[in-house]
C-alpha cells in the first residue's frame, strides 16, 4: 500500500500555474482593452451600428440589437435571438467595442447556421450547472466520511464541467473568426484598424483557455487525491 500523502491542502500546490495563468490572461485582457477602446476607429461607428450592420450581411434583419445594463455583460440571448450589449459596446466607437459587439453577432450568426459545438453547448448547459455545482461538495462529503463511491461521482460530475468548458473554446474562438471575417469583408472599419480588434478579441478567449487550464488542473487534483487516499 502506498500514501502519497497528496490531501485537500497540500495538493493546492497544483493549482498554482493555473492561478499565474489566469491572473496573466485577466491582466491582458484588461490592458489590452483599455487601449483599443481608447482608440476610435476612423468611421466613427458604434458598436451598435457595427452590429447591424454585421447581422444584416448574414439575413439576420430579424435579430434585435439591445442594451444591457453592466459592464462586460455583452451577449447573445439564443432565447429571443437578441445581441445585448452593455452601453460601453453599444455606443461605443472604439476598435473595442466593434469587436466586442461583432464577436456576440458571431454567436448570432453560429445559432442561425446551427453551428454543432454551440449546440452542443446549449444543450448540456443545465446538466453541466447541477453537475459543477454539486462536485466539490460531493468530493469533499466522500473525502471525509471515507467514501470512495462519492469520491468518485465528485469528479465525474466535475470532468462534466471540464467539457463544457472544452467545447466553449472552438464555440468562442469560431465567434470571434467570424467576427473579424465580417469587420473586414463589410468594411465595417479600415483595413489597418482590424489588427486592434483582433487583439482585442484574442485576448478575451486567452481568459477561456485558463479557464479551462485551471478546470483541468483542479480536475487533476482530485483524481490524485482520491487515489492517494485509496492505494
Ligand atoms: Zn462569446
Amino acid at each position: 500500500m502506498t500514501y502519497y500523502g497528496i490531501g485537500w491542502y497540500s495538493s493546492i500546490i497544483l493549482l498554482i500555474p493555473a492561478l499565474i495563468f489566469t491572473l496573466y490572461a485577466q491582466s491582458k485582457v484588461k490592458s489590452t482593452y483599455r487601449e483599443y477602446s481608447q482608440t476610435g476607429c476612423r468611421k466613427r461607428i458604434t458598436g451598435a451600428q457595427a452590429a447591424r450592420k454585421m447581422l444584416d450581411a448574414n439575413g439576420l434583419q430579424h435579430v434585435n440589437i439591445l442594451m444591457c445594463s453592466g459592464e462586460l455583460t455583452d451577449h447573445y440571448h439564443p432565447g429571443n435571438q437578441t445581441v445585448n450589449l452593455s452601453a460601453g459596446v453599444y455606443n461605443g466607437t472604439s476598435i473595442a467595442a466593434i469587436g466586442v459587439a461583432c464577436h456576440e453577432c458571431g454567436h448570432a450568426v453560429q445559432h442561425a447556421r446551427h453551428y454543432a459545438p454551440l449546440g452542443i453547448r446549449n444543450a448540456i448547459v443545465p446538466v453541466t450547472n447541477f453537475a459543477s455545482k454539486l462536485a466539490i461538495p460531493l468530493f469533499l462529503i466522500g473525502l471525509i466520511l471515507g467514501f470512495a463511491g462519492l469520491e468518485i461521482i465528485g469528479i465525474l460530475f466535475y470532468g462534466l464541467a471540464v467539457l463544457f468548458q472544452a467545447i466553449t473554446l472552438p464555440v468562442e474562438f469560431n465567434a470571434s473568426r467570424r467576427a473579424l471575417q465580417q469587420i473586414t469583408d463589410v468594411g465595417i472599419v479600415y483595413d489597418d484598424e482590424v489588427e486592434g480588434a483582433k487583439k482585442v478579441l484574442t485576448a478575451a478567449a486567452l481568459t477561456y483557455v485558463a479557464a479551462l487550464f485551471t478546470s483541468l488542473m483542479q480536475l487533476f487534483r482530485l483524481i490524485l487525491i482520491a487515489r492517494s487516499r485509496n492505494d
